[in-house]
This record gives structure tokens, sequence and C-alpha cells, in this order.
């Protein structure tokens, strides 16, 4: 019975993977994949991410329930336990396919059109690799290298669903990323909970995946995901020397949290500020233009005023690219859920506030630095008003207004600069 189906997906890269997975095997079984809910449709995939809370999500099932009554409506993704009784106060026979078992997402379908609601939350220790996708964007290969990670992070819900690090074989990543090339990705995302701790469970690490990644023949980019300090730092010179490859974005994602040491141990963080400053700095000798992200969560339990502004003095000093900031969340059944002295919620939006006035004014100043600069970049998106998006080797976000395609190589040279990304004019066309 081939229906129309909607598929939307929310969060990090590997959730929109699993998002195109379930998109390609549905296709697959004939079902129609639509892109937009203007169409007429009979089921919404809901493919949800609750790392920063269960509301938004909710709201989500519910207003999707209200605006098409009449569709099935099927809720996948990061779903914590604790939130499928709230699901099923929304709707009690709706079917549920967590993160683990969107292998059997044809089959949960299947039996949902046939007033079947299924329920498969079931942990599982499988590779989500080698499967059928409809991608998002068809320049961009998402490949999940694991699944789970090592932290024992006292704030996370994600590590409630996805539990301990399983990696994924290097010779399925190997083939997964020849499919992606042989399919016409020009970027490879390589994404986990943590990069970095690839292979502590089988006897590898993220280097020598790296390096057989980079073995792999063919005209494309590697995005390194985001890896932790502590196991950055036991990789330091490999990933160093992985990144200075051609083929790979000079681009480094290490989520540091916290400016004070007392703070990332009430975190259960296991480095420390000084190890994340000697892992920049090493990073930024070794590979000057080299872009930097990172994570901020403001307003943890206990987070004094003084602690606060040990974060602020730490991004001063970094200067990050990019930074994420979170206002700190109690999560259900974390750690952090149970602390006493927690922060009310006008200081941590003050706290939030500051940080952003803070880093957009380092924002400008790092992008500023790139004004004049000449040269090649993938455009891999479209930008609004008419532009297109693109990114140097550096992965910086270059904003264009002449006419090209996604895929395509154009030279540029960078005019203006501004908090967000750079804005340039197209010298020449260099391929498509
Ligand atoms: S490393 Fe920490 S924050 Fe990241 S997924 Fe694991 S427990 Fe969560």
């Amino acid at each position: 019975m081939s229906i129309n189906i909607l598929v939307k997906s929310f969060g990090c890269s590997a959730n929109f993977s699993d998002g195109e997975a379930i998109k390609g095997m549905l296709k697959n079984a004939e079902f129609n994949i639509v892109d937009n809910d203007r169409e007429e449709i009979a089921m919404v995939i809901l493919n949800i991410c609750t790392v920063k809370g269960d509301e938004k999500s909710l709201n989500e099932i519910k207003k999707t329930l209200e605006k098409h009554p009449h569709c099935f409506l099927v809720v996948a993704g990061c779903i914590p336990k604790h939130l499928i009784p709230e699901i099923k106060k929304i709707k009690e026979n709706l079917t549920i396919v967590n993160t683990h078992n969107i292998k059997d997402i044809v089959s949960a379908v299947e039996e949902t059109i046939h007033d079947n609601p299924q329920k498969l939350i079931e942990p599982k220790r499988k590779p989500k690799i080698l499967l059928d996708k409809i991608r998002d964007n068809p320049i961009i290969g998402i490949v999940p290298i694991s699944n789970g990670c090592l932290g024992k992070c006292s704030y996370c819900s994600v590590k409630l669903i996805k539990g301990k690090l399983y990696s994924y074989p290097a010779d399925l990543i190997i083939k997964e990323i020849e499919n992606c090339i042989k399919q016409g990705c020009k970027e490879i995302w390589i994404t986990a909970q943590d990069t970095a701790c690839y292979g502590k469970d089988i006897d590898t690490n993220i280097v020598e995946l790296l390096e057989k990644v980079l073995l792999i023949e063919g005209d494309f980019y590697v995005r390194l995901g985001m890896g932790n300090p502590q196991h950055i730092k036991e990789n330091l010179g490999g990933l160093i020397s992985a990144l200075k490859h051609p083929k790979m974005f000079k681009f480094l994602h290490i989520p540091v949290q916290s400016g004070s040491n007392p703070v990332l141990r009430a975190m259960k963080r296991e480095y420390t500020v000084d190890d994340f400053k000697e892992i920049i700095k090493t990073f930024k000798t070794a590979i000057p233009e080299i872009t930097i992200a990172t994570d901020i969560i403001v307003g943890f339990p206990g987070e004094t005023e003084k602690q606060f502004y040990d974060s602020i003095k730490l991004i001063q000093e970094i200067k990050p690219d990019v930074l994420n900031i979170s206002k700190f969340a109690a999560r259900p059944y974390t750690a952090a859920a149970n602390k006493e002295d927690k922060i009310n919620g006008a200081e941590i939006k003050e706290r939030s506030k500051k940080m952003t006035d803070t880093f957009d004014f380092i924002a400008f100043e790092q992008n500023r630095k790139w004004k004049n600069w000449a040269g090649e970049i993938l455009i891999d998106e479209t930008g609004k008003y008419g532009t297109m998006k693109g990114r140097n080797f550096a992965y910086k976000p270059i904003i264009i207004k002449e006419d090209c395609q996604i895929g395509d190589k154009v030279k540029v040279r960078i005019e203006k600069a501004t908090k967000h990304d750079l804005r340039a004019e197209k010298i020449l066309n260099i391929k498509h």
C-alpha cells in the first residue's frame, strides 16, 4: 500500500542520518516520501531530539496531531523511557520506534497502517550504516561511526538513551563513505556522540580510522564531528596530522561546557580547563587557520557568579569561531537533576545573555580576520534571499550572491565579515 509519508527530523547530525535512512528504507518498500506537509499525507514520522528538554518534542507531537488529525503518527528518534507515558497521554495508540530500532521502521509502519501500533524501544548494538538513504542534502554524506559514548556527564540524557560506546567496524564505515562518494557526496560528516573515543571498545582509534578514510579515492572533504577533550588529548598528534590532510576541513568541535574546574567536576567531565586550553593552543599552533567550535552550559547547579565569569574569561581567551550556548535544564533521571543548589531561571537567562554578548563580539573579530581572503569554496547549501552558501578549507560559512549550484566549486574573495558568516564576491567558476 503506497501512502504519502512525511519524515521530520530534529537535533544532531546523527539523528538526521537516522531520518535519511528512515526515508530511504520506506521508499525502498514503495512508500512515497514527501518533503512538505502541503502535500496530501497519510503519515507523519517525527524523528525527535530530547537533548534540551521534553517540552519541545511533546509540543511538536501535539501540533502535528492538530494539523493532521486524520494522519497516522509515528514518533521516532532520541526518546528517553520516561517520555513514553507522556507521549501516550497525548494519544494512546501512537507507534514509537526509538533510535536503536530504525531498521524495523518498514514493518512498524506496515503494522501501524493495519491498526496495530508498535512500541520498539529495546536498546540495540547494531551499526546503523549501509542503509538506503534519501539525503537531506545530495552532496553531504552523514556517516555515524558509533553509538553511545564513554562519558558519565551528570547533566546528559543522551547517555540514558544511547548507552555505552559501540563503535562500528572500520571496514563498514569505509564502505559507507565509498558509497557516499559514488552517489555524488562532496562532504563527508563523520559523526558520533564523541568521535574522539571511537574504537576504544574494538582496539582501534579515531586516528587509525581517519587514516583509512583519507586513502579513499575521490574529490571530497571530511568534517570531523564533536569529540571530548579527554579523548582528543589521547589522540592529539595523530589528529593534528589527520586534520592537516587536504581532504580534512580544518575544523575542530570540542565541547568544553565550563571554564571552571569545580563545575567541570560537578558535571563529571573528565578533563581540566588547562587540558582544554593546552589542546586548543596545540591545534592553533599546528594549524593557525583552524576553525574552533565549542559548547558552554550556563547556570549549572551550584555555578557561582565567579565560576560563571571563569567561563566568560575562557571564551575570551581561546576565542572560538563557533559557540553553542546552552542554558542548564535538569533532565529527568540524570544525576544533575537531583542537585539542590539550582540557579533560578532569570539568573540563568541573564548569564546566557552575557555569554552571547561576549561571544558575538569575538565571533565578529574572528571573522574579520578573513577579510580579503581569496580562494576556493564548495557550495553546499542554498542561502537566504537568493544567495548560495559555501565552505572553504576551514569550513567557514561563506555567502555569495552569484548564480551557482550546490556541489559547484567557485573561487571567491571575502568582501565583508559578519558575526555569523563571511560575504564574498565570486572571482571565477572552477568546476561543477
Ligand atoms: S560524552 Fe557526556 S555529554 Fe556526550 S553523550 Fe556522553 S554522557 Fe552525554
